[in-house]
């Protein structure tokens, strides 16, 4: 059976969270099967090995647990880009706005040295606002970014466009 297959089967579709009318795309039942689990991290570092990714930048909270492997997968350090008031160093921050309201994400201020060549890593890909966020503060700190990793991608969202020229990888479009 391909990846995608598999993914599909696996993935569970939650309604009405957080809030009615979304449906959750929950990758936990992924993350607990340990062969599904390493078939994903192999698919999403396969694009980006031999670019000399020395950072990955994983998105809080999801964009953790499969951007740490995926680092090591790569043979690069693990960056976490944390919701406002986490992170327990100097920490530089970029705002972005939501459907209701705004959120921001931070990274520590000396997360990155400047040329590092940067991955960055979420679950989902929706509207594109949290990775285009985490994208700045990639570009603030001096780093050059060479793409996105995503899990899912919800392409009716149109997260795709917001984020180019940078490549945007998913393995699975919805
Ligand atoms: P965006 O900023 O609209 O692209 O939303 C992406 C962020 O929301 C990511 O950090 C995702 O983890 C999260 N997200 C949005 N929709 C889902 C979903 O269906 N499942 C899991 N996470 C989601």
């Amino acid at each position: 059976t391909t990846l995608v297959d598999d993914l599909k089967a696996r993935l569970r579709d939650v309604p009405d969270f957080p809030k009615p009318g979304i449906v959750f795309k929950d990758i936990t039942p992924v993350l607990a099967d340990p062969r599904l689990f390493g078939r994903v991290v192999n698919a999403m570092s396969a694009p980006f090995r031999g670019q000399h990714i020395s950072k990955v930048v994983g998105v809080e909270a999801r964009g953790f647990l499969l951007g740490a492997p995926l680092a090591l997968a790569l043979g690069a350090g693990f960056v976490p880009a944390r919701k406002p008031g986490k992170l327990p160093y100097r920490s530089v921050v970029e705002r972005y706005s939501l459907e209701y309201g705004a959120d921001g994400l931070e990274m520590h201020e000396d997360a990155l040295a400047p040329g590092e060549r940067v991955l960055v890593v979420d679950d989902v890909l929706a509207t594109g606002g949290t990775a285009e966020a985490a994208a700045r503060l990639v570009k603030r700190l001096g780093g050059e970014l060479v793409g996105f990793s995503f899990l899912i991608h919800l392409g009716f969202l149109d997260g795709g466009r917001r984020l180019a020229p940078t490549p945007v990888t998913s393995l699975l479009t919805f």
